[in-house]
């Protein structure tokens, strides 16, 4: 491969979401409220062990999710109240390459509740070991009881999100005291300029009021807003993206396009 190649980041690598979300809270756009309580959150060394993040599809609880285990993972978030983007584990590019992070959805754990990693090696009880379990309103009502028992024997961290709040087990949240966050769909303008940033990071010509139209057309929600950039860097001719292009994607179909099948795309 050339070193000469101008950008070889944004030309060679195949396009992975997980490789471009922010790592940490300070790159996340919008949710200021919530981030302002997670920086508090890891300043005092992460007290709770149960965090619950509520909000609708596409609102960026997977990316506050995943930021919230690397700060937890992070050498020096105690200091600084964030992932420092410095120590070893802050270096991995893929938080869910960590030996140290588990990611489970609801349903997925229904079928799998063992808590063996692939190497046999039990994940319970190493205490910096982060779960992060999505949708979790499709885990059923006893797997939600032994997770009770789980998160009362165990140092680990868990992270749910979930978009029905009453699918949660009151007693899990009320006995541990579970951080709880509500995470709203961004506005258009945030909507637009996280946009310009996954842009810029796939190398995607669009203007502000086309990137603003494609958020008002799938209702500001992140997940399709994202899968937009990916799949227009793919499909619209020289990554640039047209009138025509647009019409095509958004202009007569309210529905939505569907995501290129090797990205993996969970915001
Ligand atoms: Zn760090």
């Amino acid at each position: 491969m050339s070193s000469n190649n101008k950008s070889p980041e944004i030309q060679n690598s195949p396009l992975c979401l997980e490789d471009r979300r922010p790592r940490c809270f300070k790159e996340i756009i919008g949710q200021e409220h919530i981030i302002q309580r997670l920086t508090q959150v890891a300043k005092n060394g992460f007290k709770s062990k149960l965090f619950a993040l509520i909000g609708p599809t596409g609102a960026g609880k997977t990316t506050i999710m995943s930021c919230l285990a690397r700060a937890f993972l992070c050498e020096n978030s105690i200091n600084i109240g964030d992932s420092c983007g410095e120590c070893r584990s802050c270096k991995t590019k893929n938080i869910y390459d960590q030996y140290y992070v588990s990611e489970w959805t609801g349903a997925g754990l229904n079928n799998h509740w063992n808590w063996w990693d692939d190497d046999g090696k039990y994940l319970i009880g190493h205490e910096e070991h982060s779960i992060l379990i999505d949708e979790f309103q499709d885990l059923d009502e006893n797997h939600q009881k032994s997770l009770f028992r789980d998160v009362e024997k165990t140092k680990c961290l868990f992270i749910i999100a979930t978009t029905h709040e009453n699918k949660i087990n009151d007693a899990l949240l009320s006995r541990f005291a579970a951080n709880k966050f509500l995470v709203r769909r961004p506005s258009v303008e945030q909507a637009v300029q996280c946009m310009k940033s996954y842009c810029l990071q796939v190398g995607l010509t669009a203007s502000d009021e086309q990137l603003g139209r494609v958020s008002r057309h799938y209702g500001q929600n992140l997940r399709r807003c994202v899968e937009f950039v990916f799949m227009a860097q793919e499909q619209a001719c020289n990554s640039i993206v047209t009138e025509d292009f647009l019409e095509l994607i958004i202009g007569s179909d309210p529905v939505s396009t569907t995501p290129p099948q090797r990205t993996r795309l969970r915001l």
